[in-house]
């Protein structure tokens, strides 16, 4: 019966388009009207639209850390840990600076800024960028419940490999009981997943109809160079850069991944939040992709915190296009300062909506630039921090699957089976 069911993606895209078709015919013939508003955007689609992302986040803490503890002890050798977080950090790092190299490199290149005279519209205070040495002692919790009940998801990851690690070390009858108990734990979780998923393509709807009933497009005209551009990166990133990386590293055909991709992609786009789209990319990247879930389980929730190509691709055009408009030359020293203060400020930042904003903040305090700036493009930055979140999630699992292969825990079959899984859902 699958030929007569239209697919999940298919209804999930239907879903998108749907919503962003009727939130742009209330926006054309309903704006102004308050029963409209009251009733529909900000009731019905708005109500739907915040229980969906809700339910995703509450997903999110349970299931890092069951997935992720099952993960660590199931790793026949703990000391594959090491090798493995090593690569999957380092390649989180490399794509990322790759992403913003390409992005100051294109508006060096495009000018999105010059000439332009723009008044700012909104006051924005700088936060320092985290210093190494605090980044590095805040992986640890002091208090599992805290970290838990904060969503502070370096912390969640390092307590679940330690009792992981722990587990496999107690081995014997609490280890065996221990493991099956998260096993249990695990198969409920995914199947919550999967009946959120299946309810995804009427809260895509709500998302998108709300979004596009109330946001004002006319803000992208005088933006437009600064707009077209970060998307225009975003795009050859993720259809260019991704790809040839895939091939380079894994040999893995990057027309599968991408295809596979797309689910993930929408819950980024219409979230604008990696964190609240990891469910559905552990999902992915496990059962479509032959990711094994000792690789997976720790790779894509350290790329949903750690890993932000789409974010800082953002934050590179923003830097060159803030100092043209307030005409300030910036040296290589200065760009070197910015993919380094982006790097890292994206290891300390949550993937949740408008973060790159902040982040963006501490890089131009970092150059000198005035921070100010941000109220030129904050406008716009709606559906740019959409676009960037789908590239983001799209990284993070491109890392997993090249560690996968790396480690030898990489399903090859799963991953060139175009149905694997549609079954189950
Ligand atoms: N919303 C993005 C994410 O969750 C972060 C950002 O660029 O604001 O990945």
């Amino acid at each position: 019966d699958n030929n007569k069911k239209l697919s999940l993606t298919a209804r999930i895209v239907i879903g998108m388009i749907a919503g962003i078709a009727v939130g742009a015919l209330l926006q054309i013939f309903f704006k102004g009207s308050t029963i409209v508003e009251d009733y529909l955007t900000n009731g019905l689609f708005f109500i739907i639209g915040q229980i969906f992302i809700a339910s995703l986040q509450m997903l999110v803490v349970p299931l890092v850390f069951v997935s992720l503890v099952l993960g660590t002890c199931s790793l026949s050798d703990p000391a594959k840990l090491g090798r493995l977080g090593g690569k999957a950090v380092g390649l989180y790092l490399v794509t990322t600076a790759i992403a913003i190299s390409l992005a100051i490199a294109a508006a060096v290149i495009v000018q999105p800024g010059s000439g332009l005279e723009l008044e700012t519209e909104a006051v924005f205070e700088a936060k320092e960028a985290p210093s190494l040495a605090q980044v590095i002692i805040d992986l640890f919790p002091t208090n599992p419940f805290d970290a838990f009940a904060s969503g502070n998801m370096l912390q969640i990851i390092v307590f679940a490999l330690l009792f992981g690690i722990a587990t496999a070390l107690v081995g014997g009858k609490p280890g065996e009981r221990v493991k099956a108990l998260f096993e249990d734990f695990n198969e409920v979780i995914m199947k919550l997943v999967i009946i959120l998923m299946n309810l995804a393509p009427y809260g895509v709807f709500a998302l998108m109809a709300k979004l596009f009933s109330e946001t004002e497009f006319g803000a992208i005209t005088s933006l437009g160079t600064y707009f077209v551009l970060v998307i225009g990166v975003l795009l050859a990133h993720a259809l260019i850069t991704y790809p040839i990386i895939l091939k380079l590293l894994s040999r893995m055909n990057p027309v599968m991944f991408l295809r596979k991709m797309r689910e993930v992609q929408i819950f980024g786009f219409s979230t604008a939040s990696s964190n609240a789209t990891m469910p559905i990319t552990l999902e992915t990247v496990t059962k479509r992709l032959g990711v094994h879930n000792s690789v997976g389980s720790f790779t894509v929730p350290l790329g949903a915190t750690i890993n932000m190509d789409g974010t800082a691709i953002m934050q590179g055009v923003a830097t060159v296009f803030i100092a043209q408009v307030y005409l300030v030359d910036l040296s290589i020293a200065d760009y070197l300062m910015v993919v380094l203060t982006a790097t890292l400020a994206s290891i300390g930042t949550a993937g949740v909506p408008g973060v790159g904003m902040i982040m963006l903040a501490m890089v131009l305090g970092q150059v000198g630039l005035p921070v100010e700036g941000i109220g030129l493009i904050i406008g716009v930055d709606r559906l740019l921090d959409m676009t960037r979140t789908a590239v983001n999630v799209t990284g993070d699992a491109m890392v997993s699957v090249i560690v996968a292969k790396s480690e030898g825990a990489l399903d090859e079959e799963v991953f060139n089976d175009a149905n694997a899984d549609v079954k189950e859902r």
